[in-house]
């Protein structure tokens, strides 16, 4: 266990991206920023946008009411400490040049890429 998962061994966290697997392979999930999201069209309050390749969530619109959790595919989707839907929008305001994810990942498992668009 690394000093961070010791640290936040037990305390709540509130993750933009999800580590799936199994004791021998694990992988991060995250946003495909998805060519046609079905967050989007499923919003029922309009909060979720897709601009410049992005989507993202308007947290002053969100109502909680997690329908954008049971459509997207990839689980993406997850309540902060106060109901509030949050995602990766690729750290839009992360002024380091790479999403904080990839800056923070000790073992340099996690990279950044232009790869186009997931379907
Ligand atoms: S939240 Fe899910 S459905 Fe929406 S763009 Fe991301 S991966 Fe696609
Ligand atoms: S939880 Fe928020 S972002 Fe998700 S569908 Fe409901 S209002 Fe929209």
């Amino acid at each position: 266990m690394t000093d961070m998962a010791t640290a936040l061994k037990g305390k709540p966290i509130y993750p933009r991206i999800h580590i799936e697997g199994n004791d021998k392979v694990s992988y991060a999930v995250s946003c495909r920023h998805c060519t046609d999201p079905i967050c989007v069209k499923s919003c029922i309050a309009g909060a979720i946008s897709k601009s410049d390749g992005v989507v993202r969530v308007d947290k002053n619109k969100c109502v909680g009411c997690l329908t954008c959790v049971l459509v997207c595919p990839y689980g993406s989707l997850a309540p902060d400490e106060s109901g509030v839907m949050q995602k990766c929008e690729l750290c839009l305001q992360n002024t380091c040049g790479e999403p904080a994810c990839v800056k923070g990942c000790p073992n340099r498992a996690i990279v950044y890429e232009e790869r186009g668009e997931y379907e």
